[in-house]
């Protein structure tokens, strides 16, 4: 039996875009129905997340012109990582496999061939992997490398050059469904469900209109919470650390004890002042380390929802699949 395909896209603010790319997810999906690769059901799934322009009036007339196109909304802004999953929560038991993407088109949208084929030859996850960046600007290019590396340093394991552009099928949907961590970093998670995967590689585009929406603070925040939500290596940086520091002190103190037993201790401000100022801010940044996981296990222990869906372009009742 064919699959049916649900292309899960994530939007914020991009009434610039949408009208651009939203006929390409179209026209693929027709592309493949026509060469028999995947159901006549299949559906373009948008997901407005919370989008204060005319996003979500763009995807309801979308919605209304063509029933392939279907979209939910977020009462509000949660982020990238939250839309995406509610898109795949949402399309996991109406559908056999799911892909998600950006809205942008960034991501090169041929690239479903290759991943709808890796899995009809039994792929239950497929990668997208970006083979180049050369339209990325060198600032982009250098934190997006730096980035990778990072964190698999700090051991959060990610597939190299992988955004959140992957198919996903609906089995493996549903063991991640399990998984019930509020701090959300899609790259990181997947993997650990496992199961068959392979990486399909593309390479990236210019973002087609509007602006991205992450700048570098965003993407230093999302490698801290990748880190932090995936690995506790830098809590054991810290204690190895600490015990370097103690070992060093140690010999320091027997220094001291020496000099001071030869009676050549003179005024050493400035050695003083040194190590006072290392060692406090060695102490610092591992508090702000401890605090950052204190912060998650918070967060964690509230069990918020990790998205809320307001609206939908169908009546519930009826529901494509269910
Ligand atoms: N996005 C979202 N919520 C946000 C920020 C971004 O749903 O709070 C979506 C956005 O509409 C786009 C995707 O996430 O489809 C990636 O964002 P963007 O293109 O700005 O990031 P970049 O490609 O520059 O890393
Ligand atoms: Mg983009």
């Amino acid at each position: 039996m064919t699959p049916i395909l649900y292309i899960v896209i994530p939007c914020y603010n991009e009434e610039a875009v949408l009208p651009l790319t939203a006929p390409q997810f179209r026209q693929k999906l027709r592309d493949l129905t026509e060469v028999g690769k995947i159901h006549e059901d299949s559906r373009v799934l948008f997901v407005n997340d919370g989008s204060k322009d005319r996003t979500w009036e763009i995807i309801r007339d979308l919605a209304a012109s063509d029933p392939h196109y279907i979209g939910i909304s977020q009462s509000r802004n949660r982020g990238h990582q939250n839309a995406v999953l509610a898109g795949l929560m949402e399309a996991r038991d109406k559908c056999d496999i799911t892909i998600s993407i950006d809205c942008d088109g960034q991501d090169d949208i041929d690239a479903m061939d290759q991943m709808v084929d890796a899995y009809l030859d039994g792929c239950e996850v497929v990668y997208g992997v970006r083979s180049s960046r050369r339209t990325d600007t060198f600032f982009k290019r250098f934190t997006a490398q730096s980035f990778y590396k990072f964190l698999s340093v700090m051991g959060a394991e990610v597939v190299y050059n992988h955004a959140d552009y992957r198919l996903i099928s609906s089995r493996v949907l549903k063991e991640f469904a399990n998984f019930r961590e509020v701090n959300l970093f899609l790259r990181g998670l997947v993997p650990l469900v496992g199961f068959k995967s392979t990486t399909v590689s593309y390479s990236r585009a210019e973002r087609l209109a509007g602006e991205s929406h992450y700048p570098l603070k965003k993407m230093i925040a999302l490698a801290v919470d990748g880190i932090t939500s995936l690995s506790v290596k830098p809590l054991r940086l810290i204690t190895g650390f600490g015990v370097i520091v103690a070992m060093l002190s140690f010999v320091g103190v027997l220094w001291a004890l020496i000099a001071a037993l030869c009676g050549r201790t003179v005024a050493g401000w400035a050695s003083m002042t040194c190590i006072v100022c290392f060692v406090s801010g060695v102490q610092l940044i591992s508090l702000g380390i401890i605090g950052e996981y204190i912060g998650k296990i918070y967060m964690e222990t509230k069990q918020r929802p990790r998205y809320i869906i307001s609206e939908r372009t169908w009546e519930e009742q009826e529901r494509p699949r269910t």
